[in-house]
């Protein structure tokens, strides 16, 4: 199935990012430049999504607009909505502008060249390309455990991700326009991605260092973004508390067989026993009925969230 004459949008989104700015829109432009010239694609864009930056980051991106038209589009929000939804609002508007999307930080620390190897795979069939950055010889171990334990976690938890894949990705037109049918408020990119379906592939690269300027995700956000990756894909946590519940009935039983023994054999003073009985049992109770109500809390939350049930592929 081959696919070319095809429009690519690279869509950026750019908080505070005047410094690294010029030089990616200089090297995407090249890259763009490389696609066409190849004949992979038949025509490149990039937008540049100004998440309600403070800096110069909005003029220069309109500057850009002026100057390289055609090439640089630009789409200032109305204020900082932070990442995945700055990225979301850019795929809404290039979802029926173009063929397929690369989202790319704007920070050049992944790799462009893997845009390439992307649009080889789109070309060769593929829906939802993944940028997965390849493990460093130069991670500590420490870094690998934690990386790794942490996407352990989270698929444990019940929320599907492609490992050491950040938001690095290629998406077809048809799996775009599905994704942002998905009227949920609660983004969590990666893992929504990932219940797409359709042909989905993987491209290998470096990550390196940020061009310039800081990150603008502090250990406090990465930890909010995980659990937010957590609790708005999965009702893991709600199970945990039944299974807690369940487990706590259990032992109070246990522990009633063993208050009575010691009640029997005269081994208690007055009250001990009704009330141990009493703590074990109720507190059992009442972790499984906080339970039983969040299942059907989590019932809520996916009829809530109106994802659609299921997308078609294809049709003969
Ligand atoms: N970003 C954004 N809004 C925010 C924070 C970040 O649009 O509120 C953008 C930022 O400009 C960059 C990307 O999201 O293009 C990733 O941010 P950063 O590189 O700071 O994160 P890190 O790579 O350190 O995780
Ligand atoms: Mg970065």
């Amino acid at each position: 199935m081959e696919k070319i004459n095809s429009k690519l949008m690279i869509v950026v989104p750019c908080y505070n990012e005047e410094e690294v700015l010029p030089e990616c829109v200089k090297q995407l432009a090249a890259i763009l430049e490389e696609l066409e010239q190849s004949g992979k694609i038949a025509s490149g864009a990039m937008l540049l999504v100004d998440d309600g930056s403070k800096d110069k980051t909005w003029n220069l991106i309109s500057d850009y607009g002026l100057k390289m038209p055609g090439r640089v589009r630009g789409l200032k929000l109305a204020h900082n909505v932070g990442h995945q939804n700055a990225l979301w609002a850019g795929m809404e508007w290039a979802a029926n502008k173009c063929d397929m999307i690369v989202s790319i930080d704007a920070d050049l620390q992944d790799d462009i060249h893997a845009i390439i190897e992307m649009v080889d795979c789109y070309n060769s069939g593929a829906d939802v390309v993944y940028g997965v950055r390849k493990e460093r010889e130069t991670d500590t171990f420490f870094k690998r455990f934690t990386a790794q334990s942490f996407y352990k976690f989270i698929k444990g938890m019940g929320a599907d991700v492609v490992y050491n894949h950040a938001d690095f990705r290629l998406i077809s037109k048809r799996a775009l326009q599905s994704f942002v049918s998905m009227p949920e408020r609660n983004l969590f990119l990666r893992g929504m991605v990932r219940t797409l379906g359709y042909n989905q592939d993987c491209v290998y690269y470096d990550r390196k260092e940020r061009f310039a300027g800081e990150s603008k995700y502090p250990l406090k956000k990465m930890l909010r973004f995980a659990w937010d990756g957590i609790t708005s894909f999965s009702n893991g946590p709600l199970h945990i508390i039944v299974i807690g519940g369940m487990l706590f009935l259990l032992v109070a039983f246990a522990v009633v067989l063993y208050c009575l023994y010691q009640f029997i054999i005269g081994h208690t003073v007055p009250g001990w026993t009704s009330l141990i009985i009493s703590i074990w049992f109720v507190g059992g109770a009442i972790l499984l009925a906080v339970g039983v109500i969040g299942e059907y809390i989590g019932k809520i939350y996916k009829e809530v969230k109106r994802r659609p049930r299921y997308l078609i592929q294809e049709e003969v």
